[in-house]
């Protein structure tokens, strides 16, 4: 995908005080005025030291422009996603920089149905911030701004939608970022016993924010030590989950994606399950008995929100934990997501026994150099050998290339950040993967030498 010299995969991102600065936030509130001339903004930030530097720049530059600004302060980015609705505002902006190290910081933009701005908005946003060219309205006619809290809200709408029969020992790690606010308080409200780590909400990360299995060792050790029921963690803004089963095991993103799946087709129905290019098998052979078709677009949270919002669906989830419930809210949210596992525990068992239903293949991924500039033709050529000598039975081609047949897929994706080519594959068997994979990388190494 072509980035903008600002807007990357998701949103603006970097270092704060050399890419991200308040100089440009105040621009790029000066930008989404100018885009929407006019309106209401929601803005929230994570828990960084430099989110609040950030925000009030931000904050300027929206009300210069004439723009009326509902600040709700320190916020995981489904809150401020559940506030642009509450509030019923024209955008919200998020300053956060996700799972990313504490020197980093960005920005994200959102439109009045919370989902995430599209590239092609972002591109908008992009053209009117390098023309320079803002919106200037007089001084009777500057935006107002008032602060705002939608927690209680944002609970209580939480808990119209899910209920439990019983009580559940919940760890709860939000890695020091915005959701210690939101969902340790949810988890209790919904009845629960919570233990939360983790949750000084400080900008000084005790662990890495990625969830992962190494991160969350901590939450893997304290529901052995508590005899908890199961553990949910974030990264910095809390739009994704990772989970910790009732032994003590980080739960894989693709089993978990397949479980959550699963559970939203027992509870709202028969219907489409939208996904990304890089999910695995497990889950399309999971939810087909349950009623479940599943369709896969590009990665990213605004493509899977996108078909959510053009086309319907049940529910929306790739494999790396962001999940998007349409009944709820086009935001990604970690927080009530949580919500809905602890919900299936209760209605279905715990985790460990659900996850043994899930089909496991051999998934194997590949990280082949290509410098940037080579990428395109590289692609290019894969494309051609790919479709040659590989017996394949469909092509996907709307983010990198997906070959699949019944018993494997391979994709062949360049990243959008570094110069790499990407293979994900998986298959049945260990044998066939690696054989497969031999096959890939002889092919992609060729295709990055040609080009
Ligand atoms: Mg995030």
């Amino acid at each position: 995908m072509l980035m903008g010299k600002y807007f990357g995969t998701s949103g603006i991102r970097g270092l704060f005080n050399e890419c991200v600065t308040p100089e440009l936030a105040l621009k790029v509130g000066k930008a989404v005025g100018t885009y929407l001339g006019g309106g209401r903004v929601v803005v929230g930030m994570d828990t960084r030291t430099s989110s609040e530097t950030l925000k009030s720049a931000l904050i300027s530059g929206l009300l210069s422009t004439g723009v009326e600004v509902i600040d709700i302060g320190l916020a995981p980015t489904p809150l401020t996603g559940f506030a642009i609705k509450l509030y019923e505002a024209d955008a919200g902006v998020t300053i956060t920089a996700s799972h990313n190290p504490p020197e980093y910081n960005g920005i994200k933009v959102w439109q009045s149905n919370g989902m995430a701005y599209t590239p092609d908005m972002e591109a908008e946003l992009e053209r009117i911030l390098e023309s320079g060219n803002f919106r200037k309205v007089p001084w009777n006619e500057i935006g107002t701004l008032r602060r705002a809290d939608p927690r209680e809200e944002y609970i209580r709408k939480a808990l119209e939608m899910v209920k439990l029969n019983d009580s559940y020992t919940v760890v709860v790690d939000s890695g020091n970022g915005a959701g210690s606010i939101l969902s340790p308080y949810l988890q209790r409200e919904l009845g629960n016993k919570v233990i939360s780590l983790n949750s000084h909400p400080s900008g000084f990360f005790v662990r890495e924010l990625e969830p992962n299995a190494k991160s969350l060792s901590g939450l893997a050790k304290t529901i052995r030590v508590m005899k908890a029921d199961v553990g949910i963690a974030h990264d910095g803004d809390a739009d994704r989950i990772g989970v910790v089963d009732d032994e003590g095991n980080f739960v894989e993103y693709e089993v978990m994606l397949s479980l959550i799946a699963g559970y939203m087709l027992r509870k709202f129905g028969r219907g489409k399950i939208v996904t990304t290019v890089d999910a695995g098998f497990a889950l399309d052979d999971y939810v087909r008995p349950l009623g479940g078709e599943v369709i896969r677009t590009r990665v990213g949270d605004v493509a899977v929100a996108d078909e959510l919002a053009k086309h319907g669906g049940i529910f929306g989830g790739e494999p790396s934990g962001t999940w998007i419930i349409p009944q709820w809210n086009l935001t990604p949210d970690g927080i009530f997501a949580g919500a809905l596992v602890i919900e299936m525990i209760d209605r279905l068992g715990p985790i460990s026994e659900l996850a043994k239903e899930v089909p496991r293949y051999v998934t194997l991924r590949a990280k082949i150099p290509c410098p940037n500039e080579k990428k395109a033709r590289a692609m290019g050529i894969i494309a051609r050998e790919a479709l040659k000598s590989f017996d394949y039975e469909r092509l996907i081609d709307i983010d990198g290339i997906r070959i699949e047949n019944s018993d494997w897929w391979i994709l062949f994706r360049p990243s959008g950040t570094e110069p790499i080519m990407r293979i994900t594959l998986e298959a049945h068997t260990e044998e066939t993967a690696k054989e497969l994979m031999e096959r890939a990388e002889k092919l992609v190494k060729e295709a990055v030498r040609r080009a």
